[in-house]
C-alpha cells in the first residue's frame, strides 16, 4: 500500500485521493494473507470494521470527522472491549467476552479510530517474547524464525507487517517498547497515570500502564493525545493538563540536554546496537544536543527489585482467577466423582485396619479436599501456563508473613532509590537516551529454558516503570542481519513532549 502513517492517510482522506473503505480493504487481504504465518492476531473484527468505514468516510465528508479517522488498530487481548473476547493470552480467560469498553476503547471509538481485531501477548503481559501466549507464539515479521518481542508482540508484529496503522499494547516493565524496538516501529510507555488503566486486565497494578505503537512518532503523538487525561474510573489518572504531543513533534527543539547513563552501556549489551545507538545520538549532537554523561547507581537492582514486587502484585491480581468468580472451570462433575473415589478408598482401608493404624487413615480422610478447594486447585492447574504459575509462587513468597520484610518491603525501598536517581538525572538533562533492549530479537526457541536470561531482556525498559516516568522506542536502524534495533529515551513524570521532542529529532535520522 502506498500509505504508511496514519498521518498520511489522513490527507489523502481528506484530499479525496483515498477512500477508508479501500483502505479497510486492504488492510484485510493483508492479514489475510500474511497473519497465517506470522499468528499476530488473535481474532478479527472485518464486518465491523468495513461498517465503520463507511460511516467515518461520510462524516470525513462532511468535515466532521475525529481526530484518528484513518487509523486501523490492533488491540492488545489485555484491553477490553465490549462484546469480544478479552483472553489475555490465557486458556484461562479463553472464553471471556468483556461487558465493557475500556477507557482507551471509548476514546479511540469517541475519535472515529477503527479496531480490526484483537492480537496476541504473552500470557498476563508476563513475558517479552510472545512465545507463552496459550493461542501459539507470534513471529516477527521481519524474520519468521525470530520473536517480536514482548508482551505486546501481536501489537507490534501486526504493525510492522502493515496489517494495521497502529496498535494498542501495555507495558509494565517494557512490553510496549521491546516489542517495538525489534519490530523497528515505535512504541510509547507514558507516565504512570497519564492513561487510564480501567478495562486492562491488571498484571501489576503499580507498574501497568497503555500506549501506542505507530510507524511514526507523529502518530504515537497524534493518539497519546486522544487516550490521555484524567478518569474517574482509574484513580491513579491524573489531571495534570495533556500536553499537545504532535506540535512539539512538528516542531522539535535540537538543542536539548541528553543523559548517557553509563551503566546503560556496559556489559550485556551487543556490540552492534551499542554502536548504532552511539550513532544516532552523536548525530544529535551534531545537530545541537549536548550529550550529558550520567549515572544511575541504583540500576544494577532495577531487575531484581522489578521481580519482587511485580510478581507479588501478580499473585494477588491473579487470586480472582479461581474458575468460580473468573475464568476457566475445571469439571466439576469428574471431581466430585474422583474424590468420593478416594473417600471410599480410605473408608475400605479403614474397616481392613487393625486398631493402632486407624489414626492415620483418619488423618489421610481429613486432608481429603472439598469439592470446592479441589475445584479451585484444578481450575487454576489447568487454566494458567507455566510461567504465570511460577510468578504466582514466587508473589505468594514474596508476601508471606516471614519473608515480607526481607523481600517486600527492602524492594519498596530500593524502588524509592530508583526513582530519586532519575530525579537527580533530570535535574541536569531534559531526557535520558540508551538502547531499548541488549539485543535485536533472539529465535523462537532461545531462552525458553532459562527464565533469568529472559528477564535480563528488560534490563533497559523496566526501571522507568519502577520510577513511573515516560520512554519511548524508536527505530536506530538494523544489525547486519536486517534486524531493528531500537532507541529509548525516557523524560521525567509528564514530561512526554520531551520525549515526542527527542524521538522526533532522531526518527528525521532516518526519514
Ligand atoms: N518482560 C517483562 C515481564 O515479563 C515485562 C512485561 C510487561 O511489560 N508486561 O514481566
Amino acid at each position: 500500500m502506498a500509505y504508511k502513517s496514519i498521518c498520511e492517510i489522513q490527507k489523502a482522506l481528506l484530499g479525496k485521493e483515498l477512500h477508508l473503505s479501500e483502505l479497510v480493504k486492504n488492510y484485510i487481504s493483508d492479514a489475510e494473507s500474511k497473519d497465517t504465518e506470522i499468528n499476530a492476531f488473535t481474532s478479527f473484527q472485518f464486518e465491523q470494521a468495513l461498517n465503520q468505514a463507511e460511516l467515518i468516510q461520510k462524516k470525513i465528508e462532511s468535515n466532521q470527522a475525529g481526530k484518528l479517522a484513518g487509523a486501523v488498530f490492533g488491540i492488545k487481548e489485555a484491553i477490553c472491549q465490549e462484546g469480544e473476547i478479552a483472553n489475555c493470552g490465557s486458556k484461562m480467560l479463553q472464553n471471556f467476552k468483556s461487558v465493557y469498553d475500556a477507557t482507551v476503547i471509548e476514546h479511540l471509538k469517541k475519535e472515529d479510530a477503527i479496531i480490526l481485531g484483537r492480537v496476541n501477548m504473552d500470557e498476563f503481559a508476563m513475558g517479552s517474547s510472545t512465545t507463552t501466549s496459550a493461542f501459539g507464539a507470534t513471529r516477527n515479521p521481519h524474520d519468521l524464525s525470530k520473536v517480536p518481542g514482548g508482551s505486546s508482540g501481536g501489537s507490534a508484529a501486526a504493525l510492522a507487517a502493515n496489517m494495521v496503522n497502529a496498535s494498542l499494547g501495555s507495558d509494565t516493565g517494557g512490553s510496549i517498547r521491546q516489542p517495538a524496538s525489534f519490530c523497528g516501529v515505535v512504541g510509547v510507555k507514558p507516565t504512570y497515570g497519564r492513561v487510564s488503566r480501567h478495562g486492562l486486565v491488571a498484571y501489576a497494578s503499580s507498574f501497568d500502564c497503555i500506549g501506542p505503537l505507530t510507524h511514526t512518532v507523529a502518530d504515537s503523538a497524534l493518539i497519546l493525545n486522544a487516550i490521555s487525561g484524567v478518569d474517574k474510573r482509574d484513580a491513579t489518572t491524573s489531571d495534570i493538563p495533556v500536553a499537545d504531543y504532535l506540535t512539539q513533534v512538528e516542531n522539535p527543539v535540537s538543542g536539548i540536554r541528553i543523559g548517557i547513563p553509563e551503566e546503560y552501556f556496559g556489559e550485556g549489551l551487543h556490540p552492534e546496537v551499542k554502536e548504532k545507538v552511539m550513532s544516532v545520538l552523536s548525530e544529535l549532537e551534531k545537530q545541537g544536543a549536548t550529550l550529558v554523561p550520567i549515572t544511575l547507581p541504583h540500576l544494577k537492582y532495577a531487575i531484581g527489585t522489578y521481580y519482587i514486587l511485580a510478581t507479588a502484585e501478580a499473585s494477588s491480581n491473579l487470586a480472582r482467577f479461581d474458575g468460580i468468580r473468573y475464568g476457566h472451570r475445571a469439571d466439576f462433575k469428574r471431581i466430585k466423582e474422583e474424590l468420593s473415589k478416594e473417600e471410599k478408598a480410605i473408608k475400605k482401608s479403614f474397616a481392613a485396619a487393625e486398631a493402632n493404624d486407624k489414626s492415620g487413615l483418619i488423618e489421610a480422610l481429613a486432608a481429603v479436599d472439598s469439592p470446592l478447594i479441589r475445584l479451585y486447585k484444578e481450575s487454576r492447574a489447568e487454566g494458567f501456563g507455566a510461567e504465570v504459575k511460577r510468578r504466582i509462587m514466587l508473589g505468594t513468597y514474596v508476601l508471606s508473613a516471614g519473608y515480607y520484610d526481607a523481600y517486600y518491603g527492602k524492594a519498596q525501598r530500593v524502588r524509592r532509590l530508583i526513582k530519586q536517581d532519575f530525579s537527580e538525572a533530570f535535574s541536569k538533562v531534559d531526557v535520558i537516551a540508551s538502547p531499548t533492549a541488549p539485543t535485536t530479537a533472539f529465535g523462537l526457541d532461545e531462552n525458553q529454558d532459562d527464565p533469568i536470561q529472559m528477564y535480563l531482556n528488560d534490563i533497559y525498559t523496566i526501571s522507568a516503570n519502577l520510577a513511573g516516568i515516560c520512554a519511548v522506542s524508536v527505530p536506530a536502524g538494523t544489525d547486519k542481519n536486517g534486524l531493528p534495533i531500537g532507541l529509548q529515551f525516557m523524560a521525567d513524570s509528564f514530561q512526554e513532549e520531551k520525549l515526542f521532542n527527542a524521538a522526533s529529532l532522531s526518527e528525521k535520522q532516518f526519514s
